[in-house]
């Protein structure tokens, strides 16, 4: 036997927020079990310190159903799942483990201290209280199902059962840069086509290529993603040098990206007053001037004095901006992957490969994306927790 053979029970691979609960769900329901994580990375969570810029948007207070229905057509296989674990079991996980949160619009939750660090530090402390090991800058590369060996380039690991909680492909310099599909289709399971989303749109719009409108942030846009499938959605938006960036930016890309693979280029409509209704807006006009206007609906100066060289009225202009997105930023920008392992081989309850009954699946790495809002997090958490608790029972 390989004298760099380390032997556990349960193996986790992956210390982001899905591994990490996988991996302390599994040790607190079998303790006399051996659980070992093992993570690229020098430390662990390192997109999660990343997320919400840096203060971890790490849930969304909002009901199950609003989070099946959010999560791009694929929310069914969350109803399992989130009963076991949601939104509220959350709050009181954090908050029962030291780290009080907070709501802010959108429902989104933070912690009370804006740091990221505390929530990887609540993660950190349940693992080492219950005796989880954990070995980082381990990158795993090769399993062998057969023998149910896990090999890095230095060590191997045998299991009895295995957790593969590796992440997606975006982002990758946050370790998770698309091995942990190359693992699990080695081993038999379907990856569906992995695209980026939750990416900023690209425009060929001469506004956006003159770059007038650069750095212009607006709160509460609603865009209207148009076309075969109508998307409604309304978050705050951001101007950048190759098109529109900010939160309801990223989440029309899931829509975008659909369809732009059957069509060069999509037609979006923004309303920079969803909230005032036209006549309002044209009467209001008739009394007062741009600069009122500007005072009284709280617009940036610059977007209006743009605007006011565009066609049509100003209803044309603040309620039906018309642009076309050519294209999605990719990977290396996008916050997250749609598409992973396929949902139907995987038990929407336990987490665990229908055909492999060693094996489960969690988080980003399976065919699930949502917006990241808190609801990405929350998807790794949850689906996380059902991977842990399950993963020795028959
Ligand atoms: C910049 C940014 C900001 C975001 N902000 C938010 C937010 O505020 N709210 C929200 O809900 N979502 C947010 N998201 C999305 C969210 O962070 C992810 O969906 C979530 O982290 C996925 O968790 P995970 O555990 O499945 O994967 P990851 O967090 O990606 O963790 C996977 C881990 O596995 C490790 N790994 C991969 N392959 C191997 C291997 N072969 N061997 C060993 N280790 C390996 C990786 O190094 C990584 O640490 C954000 C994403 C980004 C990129």
């Amino acid at each position: 036997m390989n004298d760099n053979l380390k032997k556990s029970d349960i193996l986790v691979i992956g210390g982001g927020p899905s591994g990490m609960m996988a991996a302390y769900q599994a040790k607190l329901t079998f303790p006399e079990k051996r659980v070992i994580i093992v993570e690229r990375n020098s430390e662990v969570g390192t997109k999660l310190m990343l997320s919400g810029n840096g203060r971890c948007n790490v849930s969304v207070r909002v009901s199950n159903e609003a989070l099946i229905q959010a999560a791009n057509g694929h929310g069914k296989f969350l109803y399992s799942t989130l009963q076991q674990f949601n939104p509220e079991t959350l709050i009181h996980f954090f908050e029962s483990h030291g780290c009080p949160l907070k709501e802010e619009d959108h429902h989104r939750l933070f912690p009370q201290s804006d740091r990221a660090a505390d929530i990887r530090k609540v993660l950190l402390d349940c693992l080492d209280e219950a005796g989880v090991l954990l070995e980082t800058g381990v990158c795993i590369e090769h399993l062998d199902a057969e023998q149910r060996i896990a090999y890095s380039s230095k060590t191997a690991y045998h299991f009895n059962h295995l957790i593969v909680a590796t992440g997606g492909r975006s982002f990758p310099q946050t370790g998770s840069d698309g091995l942990g599909y190359q693992l699990l289709a080695s081993v038999g399971l379907t990856v569906t086509e992995l695209w980026p989303v939750e990416s900023p749109l690209v425009s060929q719009h001469p506004l956006i290529q003159s770059k007038v409108l650069q750095g212009i942030a607006l709160k509460d846009v609603e865009l209207r993603v148009l076309g075969q499938k109508k998307t409604v959605l309304k978050h705050d938006l951001l101007f950048t040098h190759f098109g529109l960036s900010g939160p309801v930016a990223l989440q029309a890309s899931f829509s975008v990206q659909q369809a732009l693979r059957i069509q060069k280029s999509v037609p979006i409509q923004l309303d920079f007053l969803p909230e005032v209704a036209e006549e309002e807006l044209q009467y209001y006009l008739i009394h007062h001037t741009l600069d009122q206007l500007a005072k009284m609906y709280r617009l940036p100066k610059r977007l209006l004095a743009v605007l006011s060289a565009e066609p049509g009225n100003w209803g044309d202009r603040l309620k039906r901006f018309r642009m076309e997105v050519s294209d999605v930023r990719g990977f290396n920008t996008a916050f997250v992957t749609a598409g992973g392992v396929a949902l139907n081989q995987i038990d929407p309850k336990t987490m665990k490969a229908k055909q492999f009954p060693w094996l489960s699946v969690c988080g980003e790495a399976l065919d699930l994306n949502s917006w990241t809002g808190g609801y990405n997090l929350t998807m790794a958490f949850s689906s996380g927790y059902s991977a842990g608790v399950h993963c020795l029972a028959e």
